[in-house]
């Protein structure tokens, strides 16, 4: 990690790192969908009459009031408390150290099980950006990343995990938690307003979670988050982006990043399997964009890489006839890259030629950079890959 030029008061949790790791013995009920909560309630016994009911209720105090123990559950009998209790937790994803950024943005590292060693404990990130008129959670959908693009610093984790519904679920309700951000605030304001699956790893190589955790969150009697204020940003997973649009009807966003195959078969290597042309198609083909739901590009300014006015004007034509628009990413650097972050000058000019062309193009400003919370700085602690490693990380996400 860097060193962070914060004072100590901002880290509010701080946890040692375990010699091995406990799973939780019993099951986290976060994550289920109500036909698998009439299940769960089904193996303990209620009886069918009654599991509807008891499906709302327990879906109103997990997702819409955030209750943290089968105990403050109080419109549920005592008895099916107990048995609830003696079966399953309502717990969320351990968080191992929160830190707050002197510009407020906050970044949560959160412990969880590991797939396959039960030993080991796996970490992932969730960030929160306070912005006048919103608050964005940054949620991850895999712990570390296959896709290796050049200028990620997810991409040269070592360890590689797809995340469950109940873990992605888990980040927003931690947030919401550490946020006091549940449906009792006083003011009736709330904090988290809006999602974007922008963490780590890529959401449309973990399809059947991310869709099932979106839909929770979506869903107006619980965590309530309106799908036109949740943005799924894919590296171009070409087949499952029409999926996304039918099956989960969030707002879309690419990583673009190049306008032409060779660069980008360089920064984002899944380019060799989904090239720009079938990527742009699939856009075109996106369910329910319009000019009011527009997909958004994202481009990473790298300097000298593909911030010429060339780039732009390409970038333009490119995105001729599809709803769009374009956020221009200043590239945050991390230890040991070879790129560095476009000339302001530059990035003014690029975001200029865009505009007069007609498109809104936002450039995205860094936040949480003293806590490395900036897009594409997320990483736990595991060490960086070989080359030879990414290498093969890279052919395996090939073949997928
Ligand atoms: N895997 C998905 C979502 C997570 S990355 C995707 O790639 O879209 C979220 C965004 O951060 C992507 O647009 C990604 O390209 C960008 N990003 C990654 N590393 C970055 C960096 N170092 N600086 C700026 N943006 C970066
Ligand atoms: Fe994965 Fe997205 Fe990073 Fe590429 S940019 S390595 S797809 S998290």
């Amino acid at each position: 990690m860097q060193p962070t030029t914060e004072p100590r008061d901002a880290i509010l949790v701080e946890k040692t790192p375990l010699e091995t790791y406990v799973p939780p013995a019993k099951p986290s009920l976060i994550g289920l969908s109500r036909t698998e909560l009439a299940d769960r309630l089904g193996e303990i016994g209620v009886a069918p009459a009654q599991r509807k009911m008891r499906v709302q209720q327990l879906w109103h105090w997990l997702y819409f009031r955030g209750a943290q123990s089968f105990d403050d559950m109080t419109s549920i009998s005592k008895g099916i408390r107990a048995e609830l209790a003696q079966h399953f937790t309502v717990d969320r994803p351990e968080v191992v150290a929160e830190q707050i950024s002197n510009d407020g943005t906050r970044k949560w590292l959160l412990r969880l099980p590991s797939g396959d060693n039960l030993q080991k404990a796996h970490e992932v990130e969730c960030v929160y950006i306070p912005e006048t008129d919103r608050g964005t959670l940054c949620v991850s959908s895999q712990v570390g990343c296959t896709l290796n693009c050049s200028f990620c610093h997810t991409g040269t984790q070592r360890l590689v995990r797809n995340l469950t519904a109940g873990e992605i679920v888990g980040q927003i309700m931690v947030a919401r938690d550490r946020l006091n951000d549940w449906a009792d605030r006083e003011d009736g304001t709330r904090r988290v307003t809006n999602i974007v699956m922008m963490g780590m790893g890529e959401p449309l190589y973990n399809f059947d979670a991310v869709r099932d955790a979106l839909l929770i969150v979506g869903d107006n009697e619980g965590i309530g988050i309106s799908r036109r204020r949740i943005t799924l940003s894919t590296s171009g997973v070409v087949p499952n982006i029409v999926r996304a649009g039918e099956e989960i009807g969030v707002m879309l966003a690419i990583s673009l990043h190049a306008v032409r195959d060779e660069l980008r078969n360089e920064l984002v290597p899944l380019n060799r399997k989904y090239p720009i042309k079938e990527l742009l198609q699939a856009c075109r083909d996106y369910p329910g964009a319009s000019n009011a739901r527009r997909i958004t590009f994202e481009y990473v300014m790298l300097k000298g890489v593909n911030d010429s006015l060339d780039d732009a004007k390409l970038l333009v034509k490119l995105l001729k006839g599809i709803h769009a628009k374009i956020n221009l990413i200043p590239f945050n650097p991390w230890p040991g890259t070879a790129y560095e972050c476009s000339d302001w000058d530059q990035i003014e000019k690029f975001s200029e030629y865009i505009f007069n062309a007609g498109y809104s193009s936002p450039v995205r400003t860094p936040r949480g950079r003293d806590i490395l919370a900036a897009c594409g700085q997320l990483k736990s602690e595991t060490e960086k890959l070989s080359a030879r490693e990414r290498q093969a990380l890279r052919a395996m996400a090939m073949t997928d």
